[in-house]
């Protein structure tokens, strides 16, 4: 199976996506475009492991305070989304931001624009991949 790794610029965090990655998401939302992140989505204990040194992560969160964005504390990258309450099926929800992984892993990876600033929707596939963004 494939296995993905990221790692932020210190190399205090770490992360991996097990299997293929399904998609890489860009989104324009109030936060995710000051970030300019892409995201690729999975759940915790599932696909996506997130390994940490004791106290390296931060987070922050904002208003109804449904998912915290977690950061490298020393290099500053942004590392992952991650709801901060389980879903109804018992599974929490994760993103990692594929930005920390090499940029060959990724670059085949499909682009998933979503329009998370005004209606909350995917856009159509234009057939680009991550590596089409990565510059
Ligand atoms: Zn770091």
């Amino acid at each position: 199976m494939t296995t993905t790794t990221g790692r932020c610029h210190c190399g205090a965090v770490h992360w991996t996506f097990e299997g293929e990655i399904p998609d890489g998401t860009t989104c324009n939302c109030t936060i995710c475009r000051r970030y300019g992140v892409i995201w690729a989505y999975g759940h915790v204990g599932g696909e996506i492991a997130v390994t940490a040194a004791e106290g390296a992560l931060a987070s922050y969160s904002w208003g109804g305070k449904t998912i915290s964005f977690n950061f490298c504390k020393r290099c500053g990258n942004v590392v992952s989304w991650q709801g901060i309450d389980p879903e109804p099926d018992g599974r929490t929800r994760i993103a990692v931001n594929l930005r920390l992984a090499e940029p060959e892993a990724v670059a085949h990876v499909p682009l998933q624009r979503f329009n998370g600033l005004h209606d909350w929707t995917d856009l159509p596939r234009d057939g680009r991949t991550v590596g089409d963004i990565w510059f």
